[in-house]
């Protein structure tokens, strides 16, 4: 659904910003509004999602895991896009409109780096300046991307305050937003932050799911009964569910990070510990304590480990339209490695956590369902952590 006009979903959404991005966002609401309606701009897109990117990705039968779980698994295939993710679609969907907008200057916040070098990707692509901000406890973790970056011409801003990983690194990125507005433009990375970005992300990554509606009937003549996609901020899964909404039958099921153990309060699984709150510019489910401090998180992916979630996904949470579950780190770490050595695919530690939810719940799912998983992202990134973890 769209937003109402104060960038609603129902009770989840708006705009918590400070006066002086309300104009920055009514003028990227114009823009993309109006470039949607254009010819010019829908080829501009499509060329560089096809010749640049490597769209369409493939929906490929899985039949080892099939064979596995009892049931005809297929995995959208967003691993092979360049740079190894999802990210891009949105990456280049927003910096198209960075240049409809004359903005010479582009920011970004970053967890575990992925997000940074889809930006940074495009912003060499287009020769634009850009700066990324990202957590110092994240720019050690995440060295590699970090040097990925800078090779594409980017400054990346060690960001010290807090705890030092993604959400301070958002709280700067914003910072810096308010201050640079007229010559710059913020591309937020999830289907969060304040209106319009759930809405303007969400529509780049629909392409998920439009693709796949056209491979499944291909393939199998008929509608999914399961999609599965991990849940961070929520992108490649609303990216993944949307056309299929109004498909009743067709169950959509978000995973979150479970960590060590929801009881333990060591994961990063809003919809199980989480409760409504306003964070990075919107409302939506979040783990605080009752103070509203914003908790800790903690998952072995970092692209799921944050605090907050995408306000579209509280409002199909509350409707019952997608479903919520988490697995562990364990469980996830698991699946990594099945996956690795019986599809010869090395997935995302985030992908990793919806075949995990997969194979955990093969038995509640029914009999020989047709189900689609998103493989979000390759894990060449996460090589590192599953060898300490594994060890
Ligand atoms: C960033 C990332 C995610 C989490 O982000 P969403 O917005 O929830 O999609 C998931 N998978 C991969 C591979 C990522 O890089």
């Amino acid at each position: 659904m769209n937003p109402d006009k104060k960038g609603m979903f129902g009770k989840f959404g708006g705009k918590f910003v400070p006066e002086t991005l309300m104009n920055a966002l009514s003028e990227l609401e114009k823009c993309y509004k109006k470039c949607v309606k254009e010819k010019s701009f829908k080829n501009e897109l499509t060329y560089y999602l096809s010749e640049y990117a490597g769209r369409p990705t493939p929906l490929y039968y899985a039949k080892r895991l099939s064979e596995k779980i009892n049931h005809r698994v297929y995995l959208k295939r967003e691993d092979l896009l360049h740079t190894g993710a999802h990210k891009i679609n949105n990456t280049i969907g927003q910096i198209l409109l960075a240049r409809r907008m004359g903005k010479r200057r582009i920011i970004a916040e970053t967890g575990a780096g992925q997000h940074g070098v889809a930006t940074a990707t495009v912003c060499a692509m287009f020769g634009i300046k850009c700066e990324i901000y990202m957590g110092e406890e994240d720019i050690r973790r995440q060295n590699l991307n970090v040097f990925r970056m800078k090779l594409l011409g980017a400054n990346v801003i060690n960001v010290t305050s807090g705890s030092r990983t993604l959400k301070d690194a958002m709280n700067e990125a914003i910072r810096d937003w308010v201050t640079n507005v007229r010559s710059t433009h913020y591309i937020l990375g999830s289907v969060g932050g304040p209106h319009p970005y759930p809405m303007i992300v969400r529509d780049f990554q629909k392409i998920i799911g439009l693709e796949t509606r056209r491979q499944i009937f291909k393939k199998e003549g008929r509608l999914p009964d399961y999609l599965i996609a991990c849940v961070g901020g929520g992108s490649n899964a609303l990216g993944l569910f949307y056309d299929f909404l109004r498909d009743k039958k067709v169950k959509l099921i978000g995973v979150e990070a479970g960590g060590l153990g929801i009881e333990t309060g060591k994961h990063a699984a809003r919809f199980k510990g989480g409760t409504v709150g306003v964070l990075h510019g919107s409302k939506s489910y979040v783990l605080q304590d009752k103070d509203g401090q914003i908790s800790a998180t903690h998952s072995v992916s970092a692209g799921l480990d944050y605090a907050g979630v995408g306000p579209e996904h509280s409002y199909f949470f509350e409707k019952g339209r997608i479903r919520y579950d988490a697995v562990s780190d364990d469980e996830a770490v698991s699946a990594f490695t099945f996956l690795c050595e019986n599809e010869g695919i090395i997935p995302a530690l985030e992908s990793a956590h919806a075949v995990a939810y997969a194979i955990k719940n093969r038995r509640k799912l029914g009999r020989n369902r047709l189900i689609v998983i998103n493989l979000s992202g390759r894990g060449d990134k996460d090589v590192q952590v599953v060898s300490d973890y594994i060890s």
